[in-house]
């Protein structure tokens, strides 16, 4: 993917298993760094909400911790981030998280971030082992901050899916040089401090 210095404004990703703590992550760089946290999840969920059609179509996939299609995601992205990139000046960029997550979506993703004219320093990848991203999505189903795809039969779904249709991007990446890995375990503030060196490396 090529790297114009001459565009300003970058988009990366975020990857890593359900749970690895992205979103969470994604929203403290928001805060202190200026980011704008631009979530596939979170798009989705905001159109559930607002009742568009096919949003509500592709509703029951989510639900049983599937992927929705890609062209659904793809456009519900591009308008996500169109809209910001005309409302703001000055913007460093955005965080995606929960985007791309099949190498079919990681081929759409040069073009979209051409035609927007974002530049794309690479993907962070957040490194979590397996029983902990489960305890950790156990928790936050019992936390009751009430994601429907949060019950135990979905989170192992959706870890399923994770390494069919998510995992294999590590490769994908990795062989374009884009894979910046980075420690997923420790303290929310601990693993901020490995993150903001790198991401500030890239302004
Ligand atoms: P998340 O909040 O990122 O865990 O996403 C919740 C659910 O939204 C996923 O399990 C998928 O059903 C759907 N979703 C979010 N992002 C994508 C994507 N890039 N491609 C397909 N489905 C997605």
């Amino acid at each position: 993917m090529e790297n114009n210095p001459a565009k300003s404004a970058i988009a990366f990703s975020m990857f890593g298993p359900p749970g690895c703590g992205k979103g969470t992550q994604a929203a403290l760089i928001q805060e202190r760094l200026g980011y704008k946290h631009a979530s596939t999840g979170d798009m989705f969920r905001e159109e559930i909400r607002l009742q568009n059609p096919k949003a509500l179509e592709a509703q029951d996939i989510m639900q049983r911790g599937e992927l929705v299609p890609d062209q659904l995601i793809r456009d519900m992205l591009y308008d996500f981030l169109k809209g910001i990139l005309e409302a703001s000046e000055h913007l460093k960029g955005f965080i995606l998280d929960g985007f791309p997550r099949t190498l079919s979506q990681a081929e759409l993703l040069e073009g979209l971030l051409n035609d927007l004219n974002l530049r794309f320093p690479g993907v962070i990848y957040l490194e979590v082992p397996e029983d902990i991203v489960i305890q950790r999505l156990k928790l936050r189903g019992e936390d009751g901050e009430q994601r429907p795809d949060d019950n135990e039969e979905v989170i192992l779904e959706r870890m399923k899916v994770y390494k069919d249709k998510t995992y294999p991007l590590l490769d994908y990446f990795e062989s374009r040089n884009l894979i910046h890995r980075i420690d997923g375990v420790g303290t929310i503030e601990d693993i901020y401090c490995r993150l903001e060196p790198l991401i500030e490396s890239w302004n």
